[in-house]
């Protein structure tokens, strides 16, 4: 249900309540962190369920998950992304101790059409520092947006924690797998800490992990903001090894029970990788300090995802790998939205009124005097941007009848990646050729929808395969997370 407008307020009172919450989360991100927390990572786990309307959470167990990567001054996330945030309170006094934003595949199984007609469980966990006293652990849901405000965190669940208390585990998991250092450069508390941990390598692949490891990271770090940044930044593997090579891929009738259960065809998407057991992953990955987690795939078949503040996935030997890493791991670090709008996508789309979308880098431009990127569109810019939009959708459809085609028929992974090259020299001539090419405006199609949804740029990361770099709106939310990470 739609929100009523609000009634017109004096410009001071309004200016004064569109500062307060951010004032007030500057005043409340430096608790003393040794007062209210050890130096240990505590691990909530819960099971997600829900469907045909309805949502429960379960608490499932309470563990220790090793040192705490985070920041010690950063605890409270302002960034307001997120479809869920958790937040840890004082038991006592309600104070807030940290609070963190984050999506889910939960949240997004809701928005398929599955979700309507039965119920599934999803396993999640909340990771937090340790606290010293008893906590209440408040799960919070964002309401739907209005055309003009992004909806707020409602409460949905929460449970009291005394990590005292016969009903924590402290004991840490083992590892299981061999941790390899990739780059190291400070300690957990004021760098960003990832992890890739191997998927579908066997014994003999190590030396493979670790080529292809480097790899990626060359690339995400030859990306602004990564590339000027990347000493903020340490990156550790995790190797265990698998019994046979490749992942589970359902619709290849390639049949694995891998370590982490990550398999293509999440949500019956041929090309979405993801785990669905989330309590495997994470055990995996508590042999290092953690705040982000990617998934090797040692496979050849184009795929990947990433889910903010959960965890991102690539199949390696694609020959678009690079490029699927990159982009995947900005779901997962910064939750960019796709920019994409003619892809094949399992979510429900085509609303005929778009509410405005809570994150950075896509617009329902209800007000365009507002825009939340304003200040990077220089003057003089329409908004909307004009651009030849139908000429690249029928571009699109004819590429995506030909993908269709090479579907049907099975066909071998590098038919696809002739196609894909195909489609980017297309696209970086088309583009070059429009009026406000590299001009930050607001430009119709985005988010999986054909019209009422705009993107910053006319390509990105995030919109297309094209070696574009992120876009001037990406690239300003990658760094708001990787100063949450080293302040
Ligand atoms: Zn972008």
């Amino acid at each position: 249900m739609r929100r009523p407008l609000a009634p017109r307020v004096p410009f001071r009172r309004l200016a004064l309540a569109l500062l307060l919450p951010s004032a007030l989360a500057a005043q409340q991100a430096a608790p003393a962190f040794d007062a209210s927390f050890t130096a240990g990572t505590m691990r909530v786990d819960y099971f997600h369920t829900g469907g045909k309307g309805q949502e429960i959470v379960a608490l499932d167990r309470v563990v220790a998950d090793g040192e705490w990567p985070g920041s010690r001054t950063q605890l409270i996330d302002a960034t307001n992304l997120g479809v869920y945030r958790f937040q840890v309170r004082d038991a006592a006094s309600g104070a807030l101790l940290y609070s963190r934003g984050f999506s889910s595949i939960f949240a997004e199984w809701t928005t398929t059409a599955e979700a309507a007609a039965l119920y599934r469980t999803y396993h999640e966990s909340l990771r937090f520092p340790w606290p010293r006293r008893p906590v209440k652990v408040v799960l919070e849901r964002r309401a739907p947006s209005t055309t003009t405000q992004i909806g707020e965190f409602q409460e949905v669940w929460s449970t009291d924690i005394d990590p005292a208390s016969r009903f924590v585990n402290r004991a840490l998991v083992a590892p299981a797998g061999r941790v390899i250092a990739f780059q190291e450069n400070g300690p957990p508390a004021t760098t960003v800490d990832i992890v890739l941990i191997a998927e579908g390598y066997t014994a003999a692949d190590s030396a493979k992990f670790q080529a292809d490891a480097k790899r990626l990271l060359a690339a995400l770090f030859r990306e602004e903001p990564f590339k000027s940044q990347q000493a903020s930044f340490n990156v550790r593997g995790v190797f265990a090894p698998a019994a046979e090579r490749g992942i589970h891929r359902a619709r290849a009738d390639v049949q694995r029970r891998t370590r982490t259960g990550t398999e293509y065809n999440i949500f019956d998407s041929e090309r979405y990788i993801l785990t669905l057991d989330n309590r495997a992953l994470r055990d995996l990955a508590s042999a290092v300090p953690y705040d982000f987690v990617e998934v090797l795939v040692n496979d050849a078949q184009y795929g990947g995802g990433g889910i903010h503040n959960s965890h991102a996935t690539v199949a390696v030997d694609s020959d678009f790998a690079d490029y699927v890493f990159v982009h995947e791991f900005a779901h997962h670090f910064a939750a960019l939205a796709d920019e994409y709008y003619t892809s094949d996508v399992a979510y429900q789309t085509g609303a005929a009124v778009k509410p405005e979308p809570w994150e950075r880098n896509i617009t329902a431009l209800h007000q365009p005097a507002a825009l939340k990127w304003g200040s990077l569109v220089p003057p003089g810019t329409p908004l909307p941007t004009p651009w030849a939009k139908a000429e690249y959708e029928a571009h699109s459809q004819r590429v995506r009848e030909q993908r269709q085609q090479l579907v049907a028929r099975t066909a071998p992974q590098a038919d696809f990646d002739r196609l894909f090259a195909e489609q980017r020299d297309w696209e970086l001539a088309f583009f070059k050729r429009q009026q406000y090419a590299g001009r930050v405006g607001a430009f119709e199609g985005a988010g999986y929808e054909t019209t009422g949804l705009y993107r910053p740029e006319l390509d990105c990361i995030m919109f297309s395969r094209d070696p574009v770099g992120f876009c001037a709106v990406c690239r300003r939310a990658l760094e708001e997370i990787i100063r949450l990470y080293t302040a």
